[in-house]
């Protein structure tokens, strides 16, 4: 049974969550906007206006929806959450309005699925309440896309683990009130088996954030930068402090990265339909050679291009949405990937025609566009690169492969035309039809 259509009931929770993000989450877009705004608690003004509109969230009860009602969430599965995170995607502040940002979304799954109870009445519920923020401290300065070449470690000393190396790219982690940080603590065993997860609070003595690097649409004279490059010196915290078992690191790691990146998908979809919405706009707005924009066929190849694109792969976000909330867990890993490397070339080539149509404009900061256009190269990165994905996708469909049988391909069609004629050979024969080429 395959079917499109939204519920009437969901759809009116689709309709008030979109007049939310328009009219009361914008003027946070607006007026707080620079990166990692979302992440700073203590940006007094933006919280104020934050937390009567998360409240307002609650009540509707739309709070936190990627999650399932054991942990505060109303259950609603993936596809319902794609739909919901099409309109977060749109806005900035959104996803933190609802509880669903990241990477906190991703911190709170692994707290919730590994996390000891301690673990969690100290770190998970904070979280989760909207209270705190936290940071993934994964990627190494010299290693990202590999982590069985990551060199960061942790030993024992008595009753302590110490974690000595470095991270670059910790998100957040000037903001957050603790980072959950990947260690080897295990060298003798299998790459993958070697390291192990801990929750470190951030005012643990021997952090030292080196620097908080800054995305290229960042202003370098202002410090907003919100990705950190820290030295762990010797960093001392309690056996307790390891989340999941020795070893585990790796397994910890798997398990928040594919909610992280599908999500993120959701959200591109609705950055690319608000993309369309501008160039469409645009393009009935203005006029060149006599004829609106619109009338010129280039313009409607560019319009065409992007709505056609943005169909196949809002289509894939939401069949992937389905496998996850329908099959057992694991079985949407291929098309989570798949996902991952779309978006990002979507997401680009969108934003890339919107920019062209709307001409000098387009390249200003005085539209959203270049902000969505820098984004998609963040995309192609955070939580694995593009190229990580291909691989991973073009090995599940070489897994399905089978060699050809002989010297030529099976669908090569001399050889299958010769055991056609085989096969009939009786009838062919008695109508004197020959193959012309044996
Ligand atoms: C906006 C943003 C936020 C991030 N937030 C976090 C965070 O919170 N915590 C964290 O730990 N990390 C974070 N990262 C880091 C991110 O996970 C890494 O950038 C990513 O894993 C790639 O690692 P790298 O940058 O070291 O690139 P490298 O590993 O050096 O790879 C560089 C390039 O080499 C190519 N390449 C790599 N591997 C392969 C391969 N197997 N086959 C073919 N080509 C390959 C790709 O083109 C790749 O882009 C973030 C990154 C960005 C951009």
């Amino acid at each position: 049974m395959w079917d499109f259509s939204t519920d009437p009931e969901f759809q009116e929770k689709l309709d008030w969550m979109k007049r939310f993000v328009e009219e009361e989450v914008a003027p946070l877009d607006l007026l707080f906007s620079h990166h990692g705004a979302v992440y700073d608690t203590k940006l007094a003004a933006a919280r104020e206006i934050l937390k009567p509109l998360q409240a307002e969230v609650r009540k509707k009860r739309l709070w936190a929806c990627h999650l399932g009602p054991e942990l505060g969430g109303e259950g609603y599965g993936q596809l319902k959450l794609a739909l919901m995170n099409e309109i977060l995607g749109t806005s900035y502040w959104a996803p933190t309005v609802f509880g669903t940002a990241a990477p906190d979304t991703g911190n709170a799954e692994i707290l919730a699925m590994f996390g000891t109870e301690e673990q969690k009445r100290q770190y998970l519920k904070p979280l989760l309440d909207g209270d705190i923020v936290s940071c993934f401290s994964m990627t190494e300065p010299h290693a990202g896309a590999d982590p069985k070449e990551f060199i960061c470690k942790a030993y024992r000393e008595g009753d302590e683990w110490v974690i000595d190396g470095e991270k670059w790219f910790s998100s957040n982690a000037r903001f957050a009130s603790f980072l959950i940080v990947m260690a080897v603590t295990n060298p003798e065993n299998s790459p993958s088996s070697r390291m192990s997860m801990f929750i470190v609070p951030t005012d643990t003595p021997g952090i030292e954030i080196k620097r908080n690097s800054q995305l290229m649409d960042e202003d370098p004279w202002v410090d907003h930068g919100s990705h950190a490059y820290i030295r762990y010196n010797k960093v001392r915290v309690p056996l307790d402090a390891m989340l999941g078992g020795p070893g585990e690191g790796f397994k910890v790691a798997q398990a928040r990265l594919g909610g992280g990146r599908i999500h993120h998908a959701m959200r591109t979809v609705g950055k690319c339909q608000k993309a369309i919405e501008m160039m469409t706009e645009r393009a009935v707005s203005r006029q060149t050679k006599g004829r609106m924009l619109g009338d010129h066929q280039f313009v409607q190849g560019m319009i065409a291009d992007s709505v056609i694109e943005l169909e196949m792969f809002r289509l894939m976000v939401i069949k992937t949405a389905w496998i996850i909330d329908s099959q057992p867990h694991g079985a949407a890993r291929t098309h989570i990937g798949m996902c991952k490397v779309a978006m990002t070339k979507v997401m680009h080539d969108i934003a890339y025609r919107a920019i062209q149509i709307h001409g000098s404009l387009g390249a200003t900061n005085e539209m959203p566009l270049g902000a969505m256009y820098i984004g998609a190269i963040s995309l192609g990165l955070a939580d694995g690169p593009t190229e990580v994905h291909k691989v991973q996708v073009a090995k599940a469909a070489l897994g399905m492969a089978k060699a050809a049988p002989g010297l030529f391909p099976s669908a090569h069609l001399p050889t299958r035309r010769a055991e056609a004629y085989e096969r009939y050979a009786h009838i062919l024969k008695k109508h004197n039809y020959e193959l012309a080429v044996a």
